[in-house]
């Protein structure tokens, strides 16, 4: 029986565990699909507080995990197959194990849709990116790409014209996702320059680690181009990881969680914390925030009920 099962490994999972650890609750982390989470497929991170050089991601992530495991958190591989969340103690099932737990953080994280290319994947944290707060610095007075028709990529263009010299917006279809606000402020930016209906064939170079060129068809006249820029943002949405708490968990019609009164899912001793309930922020310093109020409900909770 554990006192609390965090589901994820992320930032906002690890910041749980450190918390719930040093409240002597020696908490199980499931470290999930994507050990360590989004962090792991970035390079520098430099909007991380406390770091005024910056540091890794997959860095930042490892000194988490070490100062969760020095309180005496304990970390099992793979990810959640089943829960049943109908009584206390919890079940909480990873293939053929069965946890129970008396309080539960789900830290699942979400996802960030990728165009499927092997370059795209090869090239995450080396000019490829899906967030533009946290790398547009990195692109001062470059040309780079944007991947998307929803607000997230006008939201995201707009942004990165801050720094770079121009940014192109390529769009599958001519028609656009994005509420007329969002668009209209968009083309109004007269760094912003709309590349439609078009797809991102290939982003290459893979040899040089570095992104130098986007292929592009167009979707109507097959017409196959090139175009130099060196970064590419793809901005074509995000899954929230929860499909496992469909009808056991309240959840948005995107799929989020929704919490309440902090970090308070529909069932009690049930917590949710970090991108999995937040479609707004996700930043590693909001997730780690939200982890920490999961884990301080979970503590609360447990004194409340006489555990
Ligand atoms: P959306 O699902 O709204 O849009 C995704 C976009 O990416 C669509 O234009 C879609 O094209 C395109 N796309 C999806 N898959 C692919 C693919 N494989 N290849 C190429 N293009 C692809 O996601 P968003 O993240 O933009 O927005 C999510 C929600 O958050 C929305 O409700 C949005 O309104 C909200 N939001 C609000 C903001 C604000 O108000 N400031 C800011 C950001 C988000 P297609 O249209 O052809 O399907």
């Amino acid at each position: 029986m554990h006192n609390v099962v965090i589901i994820g490994s992320g930032c906002a999972g690890l910041t749980a565990a450190i918390y719930a650890a040093r409240a002597n609750l020696k908490p199980l982390v499931i470290d999930g699909y994507e050990p360590g989470g989004q962090l792991t497929l970035t390079t520098m991170v430099e909007n991380y507080p406390g770091f005024p050089d910056g540091i890794l991601g997959p860095e930042l992530i490892e000194h988490m995990r070490k100062q969760a495991q020095r309180f005496g958190a304990e970390f099992r591989a793979g990810a959640v197959t089943a829960v049943d969340f109908s009584n206390r103690p919890f079940h909480v099932t990873v293939a053929k194990e069965n946890f129970l737990a008396k309080t539960v953080i789900v830290a699942a994280g979400a996802s960030a849709r990728m165009l499927g290319l092997e370059s795209e994947r090869k090239l995450i944290g080396h000019g490829v990116s899906t967030c533009a707060t946290c790398d547009g610095f990195f692109f001062r007075g470059k040309e780079i790409a944007v991947v998307g028709g929803g607000d997230t990529a006008m939201e995201e263009a707009i942004f990165l014209t801050r720094f770079a010299s121009r940014v192109h917006l390529i769009h599958r279809r001519r028609e656009f996702r994005a509420t007329k606000i969002m668009l209209d402020r968009a083309r109004a930016n007269e760094k912003i320059h709309f590349i439609t209906p078009a797809v991102v064939e290939e982003i290459s170079d893979v040899d040089k680690n570095s992104v130098e060129i986007v292929l592009l068809r167009d979707t109507e006249s097959g017409k196959v181009s090139e175009l130099p820029v060196e970064g590419v943002f793809v901005a074509i949405g995000h899954e929230p990881n929860t499909n496992v708490f469909r009808s056991v968990l309240e959840m948005d019609e995107n799929g989020y969680l929704s919490t309440r009164n902090g970090s308070k899912t529909n069932i009690q001793g049930v917590f949710a914390a970090g991108d999995v309930q937040d479609y707004r922020y996700r930043q590693a310093v909001t997730a780690a925030g939200s982890g920490c109020m999961a884990a301080m409900d979970a503590e609360k909770f447990l004194e409340a009920t006489g555990h």
